[in-house]
């Protein structure tokens, strides 16, 4: 029999000038792993921060196991001890070592002897990877080993529930895949969680409920495979759809292209596409936008901006670039740089080119 641990009920918050959460009830059980997504504003944030009471709600109730916490009357340390968090900016103590870090909720809240803490606390920076940085100090550390210990101290209360509120989006790219794998651990072990994330992979394949926010509430509930792949409701629809598209608009000559080397990397991670896709992509976006097209306009002067336009399509893995500029016509395939030309044609399933008074290119490409 699935227990049901938390129960929300009615749940509404208001900011002066915004409700965030209009009336929210649903129920989580023990051992959920569930992902929270959504468009940016949609209060997947003030959710979390109402279950732990870090925000009061404005109405309505939250019960754990019975103890119904958004009662005045109700112990606050209490709910403190039962319902961890893990923050996007790690919130470590800059003047404690790691290893008190982990141990001071233990010993001070829970009266938990010294060494008992401490030994319990190095079992747990073991299992995120850093007992040998317990007594290093947080600046010592990097963002990704930082959030490690973060999650190794709302361990150390055994809490019932970890709330994770975009734990790995003040990361560095290179570092949020570690993070992720101690989030993915845990879930293995069975620890009730809820994750606010961007990172739509990790929330696919981690998670065994998913909630879409949007409205003022949980817009869409369901499983993994129905909000990624069938959505039921129209903006989860809109929302998932845009998910598996990737526009980028290139204004100058100037223009950050390591940064949209990597927006390609994040769209391929997001919707789970072969990795020889991604890297044909990436090479394709280098050949002919960075290598040929930008300095042919430059030389012309004109042309900016060009757009350009990815779709992933999952029922055929196939993925397709549509690069978009204007100035005079010019194919690269017939006028470009030659070695270029020949990189992406052998890279991508097809090319097309034509010119009606804009240039267009599409370049699709096929998994294995
Ligand atoms: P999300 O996490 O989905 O991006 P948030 O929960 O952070 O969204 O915010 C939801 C809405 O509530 C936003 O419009 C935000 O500006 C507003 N909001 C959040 N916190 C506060 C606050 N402390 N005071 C006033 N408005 C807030």
């Amino acid at each position: 029999m699935e227990m049901s641990m938390i129960k929300i009920e009615y749940l509404r918050k208001e900011y002066p000038n915004v409700t965030p959460l209009k009336d929210v009830s649903v129920e989580i059980n023990k051992g959920d792993v569930i992902s929270i997504i959504g468009p940016s504003g949609t209060g997947k944030s003030t959710l979390l921060r109402c279950l732990n009471q870090l925000e009061e709600p404005t109405s309505g109730t939250v019960t754990v196991d019975g103890d119904v916490i958004t009662d005045p009357k109700c112990d606050i340390s209490l709910v403190r001890r039962k319902m961890g968090m893990v923050f996007q900016s790690f919130n470590l103590f800059a003047n404690l070592n790691i290893i008190e870090n982990v141990m001071s909720a233990p010993v001070n809240l829970l009266k938990i002897p010294k060494d008992q803490a401490r030994k319990e606390g190095m079992d747990l920076l073991k299992r995120v990877g850093l007992a040998e940085k317990a007594e290093n100090y947080p600046d010592e550390l990097s963002g990704g080993q930082k959030q490690r210990v973060a999650i190794a101290r709302a361990i150390a209360m055994k809490p019932e529930i970890i709330l994770f509120d975009e734990p790995t989006s003040a990361l560095d790219p290179t570092m949020v895949g570690e993070v992720l794998s101690v989030i993915r651990s845990l879930a293995k072990d069975g620890m009730t969680m809820m994750i606010v994330t961007h990172e739509m992979k990790f929330a696919r394949d981690v998670s065994n409920r998913v909630f879409y926010m949007d409205e003022g509430g949980i817009y869409e509930d369901g499983t993994p495979q129905q909000i990624f792949e069938n959505p039921t409701k129209e903006k989860t629809r809109i929302f998932i759809k845009r998910l598996k598209q990737l526009s980028l608009k290139i204004s100058s000559p100037d223009f950050d292209f390591i940064g949209f080397i990597s927006q390609i990397e994040q769209f391929g991670r997001d919707n789970i596409i072969d990795a020889r896709i991604v890297r044909n992509m990436q090479l394709a976006f280098e050949e002919l936008v960075i290598q040929n097209i930008v300095g042919k306009l430059d030389y012309v002067g004109k042309g900016f901006p060009i757009v350009v336009e990815t779709e992933y399509s999952e029922t055929d893995s196939a993925a397709e670039m549509t690069i978009l500029y204007g100035g005079e016509k010019y194919d690269p395939f017939t006028d470009g740089d030659e070695l270029s030309v020949m990189i992406v044609k052998k890279l991508a399933a097809n090319v097309d080119y034509d010119y009606d008074g804009t240039n267009r290119i599409i370049v699709t490409f096929k998994g294995a």
